[in-house]
């Protein structure tokens, strides 16, 4: 088995690599786990959760970093952490023995794949595949993920569209497996990790403040194409939907001021609709399990919806997730105020039954099957 360096940066980064690493742990394979912390909070309540300490952690979040600073810093700081990892792992003389996994399409992920590649380290990646074709929408994401294609010696994917997609860009196909996406791993795990405990502060404080009897829409939103201008929109719309009195909308709003200084402006004085902080996992769990409807550009948020039957308005003009829009679990409604009021009215008035339409992002063997196939390189 080759050696495993496990890098990433973001909370949902997080969430979808822990079902790889308690794999690891469940084989005894060994590993390390290198953070960036490219966002220190929601990184760290997702590490206490699923139990994770990282190795190194390179605690690069500063306030108002650009994209090239964080780069910067990243392509600082990981050689220090590779020749570490390097020397603890007894490399043989030609480095091919290790392997950095990296996950997704985050600033982390392209820069630490970019530096592995220049220390000729193979770099494996998680959830590959995904496309909008589009260099702009998700910024900087889409071209994020088509750069660790370019760089990754093993591709991931959690679908059939991502693996043709790649097949389609010229990658091997030997090269490429077809895992499921290991964000419903990470389900089926808190599932397991919450049966038959109490209920956390943070849900019992939610539960008080939120109307039993009202329909709930969550809210979340973070896409920097939706910053200013998009946000505006997403935000005259809530204020319309806030009109009826049959509903409540709770909104984690993201720690980014991009975000939350608009939303707080906008939004913070209406008595049915809650600006929350960003909540824990299994906060977020709990909430799109009662949501009525669900109002989110997350990527995230679409895959985990499904397995909850709860309808997704994405708040984005493209989406590199289209198979649940296409099974009809989720909606691209965009940024219009007017078409996201006209689609939730539908979905408030008239909830659709998903109950029995199965997630197309995974089964919960995804982790597995990733293991499966690293022993075999
Ligand atoms: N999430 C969370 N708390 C929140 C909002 C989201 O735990 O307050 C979780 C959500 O369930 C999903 C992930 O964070 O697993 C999505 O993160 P985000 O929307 O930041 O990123 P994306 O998925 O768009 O990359």
């Amino acid at each position: 088995m080759k050696k495993l360096l496990l890098c990433f940066g973001t909370r949902p980064e997080a969430i979808k690599m822990a079902p790889v690493i308690h794999e690891l742990k469940k084989q005894e394979i060994a590993f390390k786990v290198c953070v960036t912390a490219q966002h220190r909070e929601m990184l760290d309540q997702v590490l206490d959760f699923f139990e994770i300490t990282p190795d190194y952690d390179l605690d690069l979040m500063r306030a108002g970093q650009t994209l090239n600073g964080l780069s910067a810093s990243i392509f600082t700081g990981i050689d220090k952490v590779f020749d570490d990892w390097l020397r603890q792992a007894q490399p043989d003389s030609n480095t091919q023995f290790g392997v950095v996994l990296v996950h997704g399409d985050t600033t982390t992920a392209s820069m630490i794949a970019q530096a592995t590649f220049h220390r000729q380290i193979k770099v494996g990646h998680v959830e590959a595949g995904l496309r909008t074709y589009n260099k702009t929408s998700p910024f900087p994401e889409e071209i994020n993920r088509q750069l660790i294609s370019r760089i990754a010696d093993v591709h991931f994917t959690p679908t059939e569209k991502a693996s043709s997609n790649l097949l389609k860009e010229g990658i091997p196909v030997e090269r490429i497996a077809l895992t499921g996406n290991t964000v419903v791993d990470s389900l089926h795990w808190a599932a397991e990790k919450l049966a038959g405990k109490k209920l956390s502060q943070e849900i019992f404080g939610l539960k008080a403040l939120l109307n039993n009897d009202n329909k709930l829409v969550l809210v979340t939103g973070h896409r920097r194409e939706n910053f200013g201008e998009g946000l505006e929109e997403i935000g005259e719309a809530l204020l319309k939907l806030s009109n009826r009195t049959d509903l409540e909308i709770l909104y984690p709003v993201h720690l980014n001021p991009n975000v939350k200084d608009p939303v707080q402006k906008r939004l913070g004085n209406k008595p049915n609709i809650h600006l929350v902080s960003p909540v824990a996992y299994p906060t977020m769990l709990w909430l799109m399990q009662r949501a009525v409807v669900i109002i989110s550009d997350s990527g995230g948020v679409q895959e985990e919806a499904p397995a909850f039957g709860t309808p997704v308005l994405v708040t984005r003009e493209y989406s590199e997730r289209m198979e649940g829009v296409e099974a009809g679990f989720s909606v691209l409604v965009g940024t219009n105020r007017q078409k996201i009021v006209e689609e939730a009215t539908r979905l408030l008035n008239n909830p659709p039954d998903l109950s029995n339409r199965q997630n197309p992002y995974g089964d919960g063997k995804a982790a597995e099957r990733i293991v499966q196939f690293l022993k075999g390189l």
